[in-house]
């Protein structure tokens, strides 16, 4: 290294590290060499192999790429670990090449940390293992679709959730797999509307023909102009879950003797007619049945046999009424019907067959011996001053009573 030349400065103001090497020993080091190797000065450094530096694992690459320096008069860019003075760790990106220094025949290393750029490749490869690693093993569905609703990608559980392997599946119309396009278009809407969509159910259309309920989690995608570019998510399948809800539903529901509508479902549903009647002046008829003398079939053929004949009655009564109309046990021999848009004749046919039919049923008990059982009918219909349910339920409670009181097994109008 002369004086006064820009070699010279050069070597001074680099911030890459050079030094020079004959025999393997330092003989010259530059202030970046010095600062990253991490001593007080250059000449706490003279006569150190350089290889003292070196980590031991990338020693044979070292010491083979300075073997062949005289070969190839400068080598590639490579990598190598390397410890300071004070026992810290760097990576360097080193290069050689041969030289004459002082007359003699050395070797001229430069070096730039990179440890940095390396740490941070690392915690990339790592991320990208750790994301290909959720991608590839969670149960819920990736997927991302272009604006034409293109499935551009898509996780391995579709496997388990559609039955398709992805590649049956990147590059079709999403549509294809919904059973009908108004859940499609209801999930683009929300889409569109608010850029994401949070626990959105739906349907979608097994391989195997079946459907499945699920749940997603969208967001809308948008190109550098802030158009928008298609659809990302996580799809869970929540057949399951949906099916308990449905049997918890119908649990809650219904009567379980009978499977008719239990007291609780029977007047919701009559509270929200009657709002209805109220609000559109439409027809409601209300028929109030309790079994005669229940009481009797239970102390004579026992509480299970009784049980039975509920059953039976039960099924005697739906086959009278039809799609719209509304049957519920409100308790023990108790039970209610509604009629919509049933006129005051054809109520008291309804009414007449059911008492019939039910007194004309063939019972018998576990002994053989004939059952005779009858119903008692009250009638009320929705009046105009009705200005809740209750008034309803009173007048057919009354019908009924008066039904019983005049020698049951008949059906009673509301006065
Ligand atoms: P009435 O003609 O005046 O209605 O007489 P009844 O005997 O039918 O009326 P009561 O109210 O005296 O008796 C009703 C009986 O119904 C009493 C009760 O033990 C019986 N019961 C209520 N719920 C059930 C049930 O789920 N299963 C059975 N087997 N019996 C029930
Ligand atoms: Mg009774
Ligand atoms: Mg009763």
């Amino acid at each position: 290294m002369s004086e006064d030349t820009t070699d010279t400065y050069l070597f001074d103001i680099t911030p890459t590290a050079i030094v020079v090497i004959i025999d393997d020993k330092l003989v010259k080091l530059n202030q970046a060499a010095v600062s990253l190797l991490e001593a007080s000065d250059e000449q706490s450094l003279l006569g150190l192999s350089v290889n003292d530096f070196i980590h031991p694992l990338d020693q044979p690459r070292s010491q083979g790429r300075l073997r062949k320096q005289g070969e190839a008069w400068t080598n590639a860019p490579s990598k190598f670990r390397i410890h300071t003075s004070k026992d810290n760790y760097r990576m360097l990106l080193v290069r050689s090449r041969a030289i004459q220094f002082q007359g003699q025949e050395a070797v001229m290393i430069s070096g730039m940390d990179v440890t940095e750029h390396n740490e941070m490749e690392e915690q990339l490869r790592l991320s990208e293992f750790n994301f290909r690693r959720l991608f590839e093993n969670m149960q819920d569905v990736y997927y991302r679709t272009d604006v034409r609703g293109i499935v551009q990608k898509v996780s391995p559980a579709i496997r388990t959730v559609l039955g398709y392997e992805p590649e049956e599946i990147e590059g079709l119309e999403v549509e294809a797999f919904y059973p009908s396009m108004t859940d499609r278009d209801a999930f683009m809407k929300a889409i569109l509307e608010f850029g994401m969509v949070t626990d959105f159910p739906g349907r979608m259309l097994h391989k195997d023909g079946t459907l499945i309920d699920i749940s997603v989690n969208s967001q809308a995608l948008y190109d550098d102009e802030g158009q928008f570019s298609g659809v990302e998510g996580i799809c869970r399948d929540v057949t399951q879950r949906k099916m308990l809800e449905r049997e918890l539903q119908r649990l809650a529901t219904t009567d379980s003797l009978t499977g008719i509508a239990n007291r609780r479902a029977f007047l919701e549903y009559a509270e929200h007619t009657f709002k209805s009647c109220q609000r559109y002046q439409t027809q409601m008829t209300l028929l109030m049945l309790d079994l005669d003398f229940f009481k009797n079939i239970n102390d004579q053929y026992g509480h299970q046999c009784g049980d039975q004949v509920l059953l039976r009655f039960a099924e005697t009564v739906k086959v009278e009424l039809r799609e719209s109309d509304l049957f519920g046990r409100l308790g023990g021999e108790e039970f209610c019907i509604i009629l919509q848009q049933a006129s005051r004749t054809e109520a008291m046919l309804v009414a007449e067959r059911i008492r019939s039919n039910v007194q004309s049923l063939m019972l018998t008990s576990a002994s053989g011996e004939v059952i005779i059982l009858t119903v008692s009918i009250g009638i009320a219909t929705y009046r105009i001053e009705d200005d809740r349910l209750g008034r309803l339920l009173e007048r057919a409670d009354k019908a009924l009573y008066q039904a019983k009181s005049h020698g049951r097994n008949r059906v009673t109008w509301e006065a």
